[in-house]
């Protein structure tokens, strides 16, 4: 249990299924058969919570195109769970781009997260070749492309497309996105894009204060952006996996929270903190109308169980005959399109 007694958070009262926040993970391809093994395990554990979707990363430049795949068609093929491929379009040539649409597209994925990638952090003057894509918006754009090239060729494929719809989620960045160099205001702008090229939705980068996703839900329809925009929360449990996930986003994490988990005694009472401070900030978002959490799991289901735990959101899908607590709802609070 992640908290000090049995019962210290009230169940919240119980509501209508629909106005049950979404609940999801993200996953990142295993780099060895044994790792997958492993990972089997814990897409069991997560399966068992009935998300709505597991994510699946994508290497920048096309490094994991095979172990995604197989990834992906795992999720298809052996849990009734919704897979979304990550997709990235940086380093890699238009015709290249398409293949990978058109080979997930073959498998039956009709949901994908169109990224750019970051480009090689070790290459300071690298440039896009000629002809690549180099925003996620013309990413978009090109699934949609894709999608409506085959429909065209193939009645087939047009009724499949039909009755099962392709959607594209994008990224969000509460902080602006440090690692691109640019500003929360620019990636607003380009959010606006991605809506503009026919993004469906949007999964926030990490961030470790409510207000920052909050914030950026409420400029964002200022701006006019109406998608929906799911709170990426990670479970804060590793403070060494917080320092690397800073090094890599350049999203800052707050010194207190860092403290908080180093005076921790063991990892059993460090587990504990780091879960309860991922609840309370989880807890906020939802108070404030996020319509669901996506959460990074480092392909690991322990903290992220805990977390979902945490926010009542553990207990299975709203069919579920009796969840281990009352399903969490927000209609109390504003919904996504009015924060
Ligand atoms: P873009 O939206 O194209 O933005 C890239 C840069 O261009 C930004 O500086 C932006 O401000 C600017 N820009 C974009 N459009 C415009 C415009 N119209 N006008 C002006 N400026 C513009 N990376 C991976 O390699 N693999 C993954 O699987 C992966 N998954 C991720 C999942 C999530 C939920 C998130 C938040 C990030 C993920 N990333 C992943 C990281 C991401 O690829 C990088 O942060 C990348 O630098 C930006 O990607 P983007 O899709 O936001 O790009």
């Amino acid at each position: 249990m992640p908290f000090d007694r049995p019962g210290d958070r009230p169940s919240p009262p119980a509501r209508a299924a629909i106005d049950r926040p979404t609940v999801s993970f993200e996953l990142f391809p295993p780099r060895t058969p044994k790792s997958f093994d492993a990972l089997t395990v814990t897409i069991q554990a997560l399966a068992a919570v009935r998300p709505d979707f597991i994510s699946v990363t994508y290497g920048a430049s096309g490094s994991t195109r095979q172990t995604t795949r197989e990834l992906v068609r795992h999720l298809l093929a052996h849990t009734p769970v919704l897979p979304i491929a990550h997709l990235t379009c940086v380093g890699v040539s238009r015709e290249d781009v398409v293949a990978v649409i058109e080979e997930f597209l073959d498998e039956g994925v009709r949901n994908f997260l169109a990224l750019r990638g970051d480009p090689p952090k070790d290459q300071p003057n690298w440039r896009p070749r000629t002809g690549e894509l180099v925003q996620a918006s013309e990413l978009v754009e090109l699934l949609r492309e894709v999608e409506a090239a085959r429909c065209v060729t193939s009645a087939s494929q047009a009724l499949r497309g039909a009755a099962r719809k392709l959607s594209v989620a994008v990224a969000a960045f509460p902080a602006g996105n440090p690692s691109a160099g640019s500003t929360r205001e620019q990636d607003l702008r380009a959010l606006l894009a991605k809506q503009e090229a026919g993004a469906d939705f949007a999964i926030t980068q990490v961030f470790f204060e409510a207000k920052s996703y909050l914030g950026l839900v409420r400029d964002a329809r200022d701006l006019g952006i109406t998608i929906p925009i799911v709170a990426g929360v990670i479970p804060t449990t590793d403070p060494a996996r917080l320092v690397r996930l800073e090094e890599l986003t350049g999203v800052q994490v707050p010194t207190d929270l860092l403290a908080r988990l180093a005076a921790a005694d063991d990892p059993a009472e460090r587990h504990r903190v780091g879960i309860r401070a991922s609840v309370d900030l989880a807890d906020e978002v939802l108070d404030g109308g996020a319509p669901g959490l996506h959460i990074y799991t480092f392909n690991q289901h322990e903290a992220a169980l805990d977390l979902l735990e945490g926010v009542h959101l553990g207990g299975g899908a709203p069919m579920a005959p009796e969840p281990a607590s009352e399903p969490r709802v927000t209609a109390s609070h504003p919904n996504y399109l009015t924060i």
